[in-house]
């Protein structure tokens, strides 16, 4: 019997964990001492491991490459040369007729790691000569890496995990971190312990509300408003750093003409508050000697999410409350290396380490390290996986290679989705379940999974850490980055990795802000913040020392906007919101997690309709019942949970649900900057389905 060292591939929170290992099959798993769990791990660390033991509780794993050579044929096992030929193939044919940008490809947040990530970058930059690269960050923290880049200039928590417990105020915003970040949440506990205030912005009665010193119960739909108000109070009570506020930021004249359409008193109705209570919400922040905001999905998944990120991290700026330990914006990335996956550069607009790809200099860099002639590289930002359907119908996007995401499960408006997959000619998905996007692929490519490889991670709050393989893989199944490295090199570009830290060492060469980010360093240290531009640099574990910021002036950048409506509202047909959440027990599409017999056992049923008691009595339904749920878009069954933590006039389903998934329901209305869907926003009925 072994333990291997590894850390969870579940949320972005970063726990290290322990697997025990006996005759190559993973027993237990054991909380170990990383810098962010200090020995303790949620359920889903404790028994997420099962799926690697193929229980085909939920869906089959991918144990060989398989092809559908025509459309609506079936899938035919074949050889991995025959994969990778007739890949390389199709995309050769692809690029030639519809030109690079007629691919899309997609990176992967989940257990892959940097190193896979970094190479599928490199493929679509260097071998398709696209920037069509992107990665699930656009559908859920993609505002707050934008927001953030302009008002503070990194897209990235500027805080340590750690830290929070020490901050003395929390201010709480759309974060549901008990359901979301079980370890992050018990921080959150701690810093209450300490001492902390505690606000909480929630429409929901959520875990955090049970020991907040203020729950603000908010509209659903109204956060910016809300945001501004907040700003309204910080300026005209004069409770806002004005030495601060002079010297480290920018824009408070603007700032100022804006919020001032918003004082607490005129948004009373809007927000559903009192303007004491949102006065006194930030007398609270604006007293407290340290005050940390933290953020999740409820701010992210809107029409209006850039610029609420934005409003967040200016009441940061306000308040002084950057650049020193126990302070800072948080906004807590959800997949375990989403904030991986976006260091890497699988993203449209930027190369890995946040260069941008219009910079002719920057492509210089990358197109010299990669043999390649720079004037061949794509100078225009990528397409975004969020555009993607819309692009297919309109017979711009042709390819898709997609490496574990399931766009079929996750995305907003399926049934537009659905028509965009049917609309492409050539579908290559590398996973390892058959997820439902697998389902429809041309091609299979099966990969090793996490426990099956190493590599590294980054967690939510910029920490390097490297995890370690655990058992051989029993299946015909590669390396993530070894099948990227054949195609590309069966498409005219040899491409060859002996092993993970090459790939490192090269991604760190071309990286200034992980350069000194060595596999020495990971294993010394265990955990290791960027920035680390040199290879004596101990990482970073707040941004912005000193309050000089990563913008181009090196200045903090204030800013408000005017509250927008969500682009759809409720009416007679469709009366009530529909806001998609988490569940604690299970994690993204299910794919893991549903293969895992505690987690499927304490939790089968995700993704009930949670609903006010008032709500169900006037709809005439019990809890338990089941219901119909519809919107413009489409109609599934569910059932009912009825319970009195839920706002009256909304709805909460969770997205994991295989039968009927709520994103049969939402609509794509997208952040303009970012591209992000409004997930947490669309109008819908619930009928109740009469007993048989
Ligand atoms: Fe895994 Fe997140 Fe739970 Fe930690 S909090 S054990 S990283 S799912």
């Amino acid at each position: 019997m072994k333990k291997i060292t590894s850390v969870c591939p579940y949320c972005g929170a970063g726990c290290k964990l322990k697997l025990v290992v006996d005759n190559n099959k993973i027993i237990r798993a054991e909380a170990a001492e990383g810098v962010t769990n200090q020995n303790q791990l949620c359920l889903k660390g404790y028994y997420g491991w099962d799926f690697l033991n193929d229980t085909q509780l939920l869906t089959p794993r991918l144990t060989q490459p398989m092809i559908r050579y025509e459309k609506g044929g079936a899938l035919t096992p074949v050889s991995w040369d025959e994969a990778i030929r007739y890949t390389a193939e199709r995309l050769l044919a692809i690029k030639e007729q519809y030109g690079p940008r007629a691919i899309m490809t997609t990176g992967s947040s989940r257990g892959t790691g940097n190193e896979t990530n970094f190479v599928m970058q490199k493929f679509a930059r260097a071998v398709l000569k696209t920037n069509n690269v992107d990665c699930c960050a656009r559908v859920c923290h993609g505002p707050s890496v934008a927001g953030l880049q302009q008002t503070l200039g990194n897209g990235a928590m500027s805080n340590s995990i750690g830290d929070i417990e020490h901050s003395k105020c929390l201010l709480v915003f759309g974060y549901n971190c008990a359901d979301s970040h079980p370890i992050v949440a018990r921080r959150v506990l701690k810093a209450k312990e300490n001492g902390a205030k505690i606000i909480v912005c929630d429409p929901r009665k959520i875990e955090t509300a049970r020991i907040a010193d203020q729950h603000l119960q908010l509209n659903n739909g109204c956060n910016m408003a809300l945001v501004n108000a907040f700003g309204y109070v910080l300026l005209e009570e004069e409770l806002y750093d004005k030495e601060y506020v002079a010297r480290y930021t920018e824009g408070l004249e603007a700032y100022r003409e804006t919020v001032k359409d918003y004082a607490p008193e005129a948004v009373e109705q809007l927000t559903g508050l009192s303007a004491q209570q949102i006065r006194q919400a930030m007398r609270t922040f604006a007293a407290a000697p340290s005050a940390t905001i933290m953020w999740g999905m409820g701010v992210t998944q809107f029409g209006q999410a850039v610029d609420v990120v934005k409003g967040l991290s200016s009441l940061a700026l306000l308040t002084g409350n950057l650049g020193r330990e126990h302070v800072g914006v948080g906004p807590v990335r959800g997949q375990n290396n989403v904030q991986g996956a976006c260091d890497m550069g699988v993203l449209p607009n930027q190369f890995p380490g946040y260069q941008d790809v219009e910079d002719a200099a920057v492509r210089e860099k990358f197109a010299h390290a990669w043999g390649i002639d720079p004037a061949t590289m794509d100078d225009k930002i990528g397409v975004r996986i969020t555009e993607v359907p819309h692009l297919a119908l309109e017979g711009k996007i042709k390819a898709y290679y997609i490496m574990g995401e399931d766009p079929l499960q996750t995305e907003a408006d399926l049934g537009l989705v659905r028509q965009g997959f049917d609309a492409l000619d050539f579908v290559v998905v590398q996973d390892i379940f058959m997820t439902k996007t697998a389902e429809v692929a041309d091609v299979l490519l099966p990969a090793t999974s996490w426990g099956e490889h190493g590599g590294v991670f980054t967690c939510a709050d910029r920490g390097f850490q490297r995890f370690e393989k655990a058992i051989e893989p029993k299946y015909d199944v590669k390396r993530d980055w070894e099948i990227i490295s054949l195609i590309a090199t069966a498409m005219g570009y040899p491409m060859h990795y002996e092993n993970n830290q090459q790939i490192w060492d090269e991604m760190r060469e071309l990286c200034p802000l992980f350069y000194g980010v060595t596999y020495q360093k990971m294993g010394d240290m265990g955990h290791v913040q960027w920035p680390c531009p040199t290879l004596d640099h101990p990482g970073t574990p707040y941004l912005y020392t000193g309050n000089r910021f990563d913008t181009p002036s090196g200045k903090g950048q204030l800013f408000a906007a005017a509250w927008r409506a969500p682009a759809e509202q409720p009416d007679a047909d469709y009366p009530l919101v529909l806001c998609t959440v988490r569940e604690v027990g299970h994690y993204s599409c299910r794919s893991m997690t549903g293969n895992c017999a505690a987690l499927q056992t304490l939790a089968d049923e995700p993704g009930r309709v949670q609903m006010h008691p008032q709500d169900a009595a006037r709809l005439g339904v019990r809890d338990g019942q089941l219901v119909w749920v519809s919107s413009r878009r489409g109609r599934v069954i569910s059932r009912a949970d009825v319970n009195e933590r839920i706002n009256p006039g909304a709805v909460y389903m969770t997205y994991q649900w295989w039968i009927g998934a709520c994103n049969e329901l939402t609509q794509d209305n997208l952040d303009p900057v970012s591209k992000t869907p409004e997930t947490k926003y669309c109008a819908v009925n619930v009928e109740a389905i009469a007993d048989q």
